[in-house]
């Protein structure tokens, strides 16, 4: 098999060819179809997240990996103990595996769990042609939904159905903003409407992001570098139910929390990096709550999937790259350069 592979932090990938491996147990082996490329991508490639105040939180990887997260597969090779799958079958692949161990993993939370092995982390990802999957539990139906797309709701797809669930939203009588346009904001336009029964503000400072949103669904968009962000958004809604932030910055915080109501709650999702500062007589006059959500559990999982598969999610925009290009890829997605998804593609 042959995977882009990360040889040194942040240095352009490099293809390299070794043996495929052999399914053994309950293992599944997929020929790697197309694997979405995500931000959080760029931040394991860079090998650290931006803590802020120029501390780093380090990730120590061993050299040389294989990153991609949004894996689409066809089965190819099952271990002997393999079950409920079959040759041929192609399926999207949860990737957030925990030790199976833990009281976290026997809980459901593999997702949360601290040993792993996670697939685009710590055991190889979709940037390789082959992917080796510890079980077929972990791998999803996507019915009809697109090739190139169809990855992509195993982490976008999933980290916006997640957030969403949290964020309390359940229609349209309570107001919901979306910080960040890019691909998980899309994924949350299109999932607030299909399964939340809303249609959120989203608020961006690129107005060609801004565009797409709203000719995916957005109510509104607002461009919050700009002049006047603030009351128009307080204008509309009298603040804010909800605020998902898919960016994470110092100044996409900052600006999200100050658009909720009494009792609203700001769900932080993006890893863009840096520090949360706020006032906090604030968090107790205005009942603030104020969470983190990572990606999501396999039971969040397959309701998402049940719904993906029912063809009830409008796709997003997704850009098709051929896999020699995900380094270019990795590249873009930092220079916030791809509208939308863009999924690296295997011959
Ligand atoms: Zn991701
Ligand atoms: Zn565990």
């Amino acid at each position: 098999m042959k995977a882009y592979q990360v040889v040194e932090s942040g240095k352009p990938l490099q293809l390299n060819e070794f043996e495929t491996p052999e399914p053994q147990g309950s293992e599944v082996l997929l020929k790697t179809v197309a694997c979405g490329v995500c931000h959080s991508d760029v931040h394991i490639h860079e090998g650290a997240f931006d803590l802020g105040g120029g501390n780093k939180l380090p990730l120590p990887l061993e050299m040389p990996y294989t990153l991609g997260h949004e894996i689409f597969g066809e089965v190819i090779k099952l271990g002997p103990d393999a079950s409920d799958i079959n040759i041929g079958d192609k399926r999207v692949v949860y990737p957030w595996i925990g030790c199976n161990q833990c009281d976290v993993c026997s809980s459901g939370d593999e997702h949360l769990c601290a040993g792993g092995p996670v697939l685009g982390v710590q055991k190889g990802g979709g940037f390789g042609d082959h992917v080796l999957v510890p079980n077929s539990k972990y791998l999803m139906d996507a019915g009809a939904t697109p090739d190139h797309l169809a990855g992509s709701y195993a982490c976008s797809g999933l980290t916006a159905y997640t957030a969403l669930k949290k964020s309390g939203i359940k229609d349209s009588s309570d107001s919901l903003v979306i910080v960040g346009a890019g691909g998980l904001g899309m994924m949350g336009i299109q999932i607030a409407k299909a399964a939340f029964n809303t249609q959120p503000i989203v608020v961006d400072v690129d107005d060609a992001k801004l565009d797409l949103a709203l000719q995916n669904g957005a109510s509104h968009t607002i461009n919050s570098a700009k002049e006047g962000a603030f009351e128009e958004i307080h204008g509309m809604t009298g603040g804010v139910g909800a605020v998902i932030d898919f960016v994470g910055s110092d100044l996409s915080t900052g600006f999200a929390a100050s658009l909720l109501r009494k009792g609203g709650k700001y769900i932080i999702v993006g890893l863009y990096g840096g520090e949360l500062s706020h006032p906090l007589p604030m968090m107790v006059l205005m009942e603030r709550n104020i969470q983190g959500s990572y990606v999501g559990s396999l039971a969040n999982m397959k309701e998402l999937m049940s719904l993906v598969k029912e063809g009830k999610i409008e796709p997003i925009p997704v850009e098709k790259r051929h896999a020699s290009e995900a380094s270019q890829t990795l590249e873009d997605l930092k220079a916030g350069k791809i509208m939308g998804r863009a999924a690296l593609m295997h011959d």
